[in-house]
């Protein structure tokens, strides 16, 4: 099959869709190709916009003739790009179908940065394929040891039950890609503490893949979406709630199999409030500090890796971390070749309170602003970077907690002179603001504080605060009335 298109589109993830959306809307008489190597779409539903930089949103997986009945001018192609020819435009896929295309964006993702590549006992999560792969083990499972600090590893160990978890992080402590030592201290109860909700059916319909005859091995499908942990079943063989044991400032040294321990007389650890005594375990962890743990499984929640190694041949220019160097336009440094979401690096000097993060906000946010500046490169016309790139945000739940962060939420590059202001009630809420030369330049808002609004309009707004700051987070003061 051989296709013409203006645009084209790799991958069906958030960044891919968004920009596939707002090109079909900008320039409804353009011809539009999305190529996509998971057989399902992801996009964004119930949008509410918080304040005017905060959005909530759920991200939903469609079958592909969504796109395709709503946007008469996107069609959309289930096949996995193995070629981008620049030179002469035009993008073959691993079934033989070719597109020609005048500009093309790569939203290709990343794939899960696994601490073991190829070891049966070790699962990354990253796509459906692979969580229904861990539900599926962690069925019969009596203990885990989940390595990583990130928002997937928070989420796994508050989410599964019936299951002991050795939680292995790096840091002093939990959560650390998110929130602070005193955030984490925060959250710290929550870990071992028994859910009360109960678990509430899901509204949406959910589809499942198909199987993917036309997905190579090394390509993985989109992302999850927001309610990846929430509503599975994510259940052990036990009994009980939660059973958290948790290993700070460490990483993994070593896998063995239990014969090998007993062969070197090693000792394995069993801590005092866990319930398994056996030695029987399929498979070992040492960690750095020297104590051993056995399990029936690894989890490597350790990050992403952009999957820029793809399309190699273009020479795009990579940043440090992976991901394919983008302008603020998005474009990479290969003619007529955008970026957006998690494959890309941002690599224009950044707004003061803006920083990139691997999530489905800025994954959206790029999408939309790669297809404006796609189109503005079609017609010759120019684009400024977008308002959404001037503050950086993110809305989430951690341990059932609403979870606010702005700006430099963790003092991120501010260097000397940052002053920390906190508000903290145990249970209800944690309120960090950072100030620095007078003025707002980050926050972390756990809890219903109802700071977000005023707070992002202290930071944009650049009030100096030296006069002020005392009776910042003072609950008896309304804040919001005063600056208004
Ligand atoms: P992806 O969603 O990864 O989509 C990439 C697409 O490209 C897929 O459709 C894939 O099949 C396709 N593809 C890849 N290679 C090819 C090829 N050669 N040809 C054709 N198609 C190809 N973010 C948050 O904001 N909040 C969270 O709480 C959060 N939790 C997360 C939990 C998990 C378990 C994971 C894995 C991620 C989480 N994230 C979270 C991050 C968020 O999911 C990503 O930042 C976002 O989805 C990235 O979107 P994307 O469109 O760039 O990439």
């Amino acid at each position: 099959m051989n296709l013409k298109a203006d645009f084209a589109i790799i991958g069906g993830g958030i960044g891919g869709v968004t920009c596939a959306e707002t090109l079909s809307h900008l320039n409804p008489d353009t011809n539009i190709v999305l190529i996509t190597a998971s057989s399902l779409i992801k996009t964004v539903t119930n949008l509410v916009q918080v304040s005017e930089r905060i959005e909530s949103f759920d991200v939903e997986e469609k079958p592909k003739s969504y796109l395709e009945s709503t946007l008469p001018n996107v069609q959309v192609v289930h096949a996995a790009v193995a070629i981008l020819d620049s030179e002469n435009h035009i993008l073959k896929t691993s079934d033989g179908t070719s597109v020609g295309y005048k500009k093309v964006c790569i939203c290709t993702g990343g794939r899960p940065k696994v601490i073991v590549e190829d070891n049966p006992f070790v699962l990354g999560i990253r796509d459906t394929e692979s969580v229904q792969e861990f539900q599926k083990r962690l069925k019969n499972a009596r203990r885990i040891i989940v390595i990583g600090n990130g928002g997937i590893a928070t989420e796994l160990v508050y989410e599964v039950e019936g299951c002991e978890v050795i939680w292995a992080i790096k840091d002093k402590s939990i959560s650390s890609a998110f929130v602070d030592a005193g955030a984490a201290q925060f959250f710290l109860p929550c870990v071992n503490k028994e859910k009360t909700e109960s678990r509430k059916p899901l509204k949406r319909h959910k589809y499942t893949e198909e199987d993917d005859v036309t997905r190579p091995k090394n390509v993985t499908g989109g992302a999850l979406g927001p309610d990846w942990s929430v509503n599975r079943d994510m259940v052990g063989n036990q009994q009980g709630s939660h059973k958290v044991h948790i290993e700070y400032s460490v990483e993994m040294a070593n896998i063995f199999k239990l014969d090998e321990i007993k062969t070197n007389g090693k000792k394995i650890e069993n801590p005092s409030t866990f319930d398994q005594i056996t030695d029987d375990w399929p498979v070992c962890v040492e960690l750095t500090n020297g104590k051993i743990y056995g399990a029936d499984f690894i989890v490597s929640a350790t990050g992403v890796v952009p999957n820029s190694h793809q399309f190699s041949a273009n020479n795009f220019e990579i940043a440090e971390d992976g991901g394919i160097k983008v302008n603020d336009k998005m474009e990479t440094n290969v003619k007529d070749v955008f970026a957006a979401g998690d494959i890309c690096t941002a690599s224009w000097i950044p707004a003061p309170h803006w920083i990139q993060m691997r999530l489905w906000s800025q994954a959206r946010q790029m999408g939309c602003y790669a297809a404006k500046s796609m189109v503005a490169s079609l017609s010759n016309e120019d684009v400024t970077l977008d308002f959404c790139f001037e503050l950086f945000t993110h809305m989430t739940k951690f341990f059932n907690y609403k979870v606010i962060l702005l700006g430099k939420f963790n003092g991120q590059g501010l260097g000397e002179g940052q002053e920390i202001l906190l508000r903290f009630t145990e249970g209800v809420e944690y309120v960090k603001a950072i100030i620095q030369d007078g003025h707002l330049q980050g926050a972390v808002l756990i809890g219903e504080t109802d700071l977000e609004e005023t707070f992002e309009n202290l930071i944009l707004n650049k009030i100096d605060l030296t006069l002020f700051k005392e009776h910042l987070l003072d609950p008896n003061i309304d804040i919001e009335d005063f600056f208004d």
